[in-house]
């Protein structure tokens, strides 16, 4: 789906992930499900570029849901992949989900989204087994220039990627615009965090930023500014969400 002549969106609201060309280059940013592999060449096509412009994949965090098809382009494509540190492990499934659980859903909801998943190859994920890191606060040598911003909380390693030359933000599930999960719409913290205060605090790490497109994990785009989204989830708030135990 074409955002813009430089930034397309690959797979459905349910679960996204973004293509960011630049100078004829191109950065994904998170890998979905494994279906999706089917849709790049597509996806790429249509903003006039091939699978060989394809510099880097990038990772907001190392949920199943958004590392789908990473594994397989590292391999067949060569394309470097890299996250958070803290997420790492995560990411070549040697360590647990740190959710704290699903907290308030609705049965009809989780179905289908499960139901979604398994039809696109979500619960079959492979993991990684190479992925680099990248440091908080800096600025990715990769197409679109990323910024990236630590947003802790859905997971520990949870990061934002802002591009101000696309006007675009990349926040993962550090911000949702639909709770999959529930019947819930409109921009949220995301259910499965592994610490929903912390998650809720990182907001705040972002909420000064301009860009036009703030795009999340899952659900749609949002395009009436960061702190407009940011001030929404707060007044959500994280009591429907599962707490850590402590
Ligand atoms: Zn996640
Ligand atoms: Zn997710």
């Amino acid at each position: 789906m074409r955002l813009a002549p430089s930034l397309h969106r690959l797979g459905e609201a349910m679960v996204s992930c973004y293509l960011l060309e630049e100078a004829g280059e191109v950065t994904i940013i998170d890998a979905g499900v494994p279906a999706y592999y089917a849709d790049l060449t597509a996806e790429l096509a249509a903003m006039g570029r091939t699978i060989e412009d394809v510099r880097a994949l990038v990772l907001t965090h190392g949920h199943d849901d958004h590392i789908g098809f990473a594994e397989r382009l590292r391999v067949e494509r060569d394309v470097p992949v890299s996250i958070h540190e803290l997420d790492a492990a995560l990411a070549r499934g040697q360590a647990e989900n740190p959710s704290a659980g699903m907290g308030e859903r609705k049965l009809r909801s989780l179905l289908h989204y499960l139901m979604w998943l398994t039809r696109h190859g979500g619960m079959r994920t492979t993991a990684l087994t190479e992925v680099s890191t990248f440091d908080p606060g800096t600025t990715l040598d990769v197409p679109g220039a990323l910024h990236v911003i630590h947003t802790p909380g859905h997971t520990h390693g949870s990061v934002s990627f802002h591009a101000p030359g696309h006007d675009a933000l990349f926040v993962g599930d550090a911000l949702a615009t639909d709770a999959v999960i529930t019947e819930r719409r409109g921009p949220q913290v995301c259910p499965f965090a592994a610490d929903p205060d912390e998650a809720l605090a990182s907001l705040a790490r972002i909420e000064g930023l301009e860009a036009h497109w703030l795009l999340p994990g899952h659900g749609e785009p949002w395009t009436d500014g960061v702190a407009t989204a940011v001030g929404a989830a707060r007044e959500v708030g994280i009591g429907h969400l599962a707490r850590p135990k402590r």
